[in-house]
């Protein structure tokens, strides 16, 4: 026996269990095999394709991605900012214009580890970053113009 992937002329595909080609061409030539949708005897031979069952196969979920920063719910940018500001301020050690130097140390070992602000210029920070140190930047200014929508 011998499947084939069979279409008719109003596209509907469907497959077809033969004994042999030649079975199959006889049988084409006689009218003989018929769309099981709508009965057209206008059947032409598919390509068939190997079947290969993998989790590919599932049609592709178009959803759209929520990136983590727009994961926010019930705080509007404000807020959030504020609080942000919030956090660094209690949490950090200001040590103003030595940011870069003690960012270095703390980063190489060279003092006790401790989360610091300060500030530094757009150029420092890239190359604290190169170097490995985790750097923030904050806005200059304390808060942000209101145009929460
Ligand atoms: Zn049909």
């Amino acid at each position: 026996m011998i499947v084939y992937n069979l279409a008719c002329d109003q596209s509907h595909h469907f497959e077809g269990w033969f004994s042999s080609a030649d079975d199959f061409d006889k049988q084409i030539e006689h009218d003989e095999v018929s769309c099981p949708v709508c009965g057209s005897v206008s059947v032409s031979k598919k390509l068939s394709a190997p079947y290969v069952s993998t989790k590919s196969d599932q049609p592709q979920k178009k959803v759209p991605k929520i990136s983590p920063e727009t994961a926010v719910s019930g705080m509007n940018l404000q807020q959030l900012h504020n609080k942000f500001i919030d956090y660094v301020i209690r949490n950090t050690v200001d040590v103003g214009k030595q940011f870069p130097e003690e960012a270095r140390k703390i980063h190489y070992g060279e003092v006790e580890h401790r989360s610091i602000r300060g500030q530094a210029s757009p150029d420092t920070i890239e190359e604290l970053r190169d170097e490995g140190i985790e750097v923030f930047s904050l806005p200059e200014s304390t808060g942000l113009p209101d145009k929460t929508h």
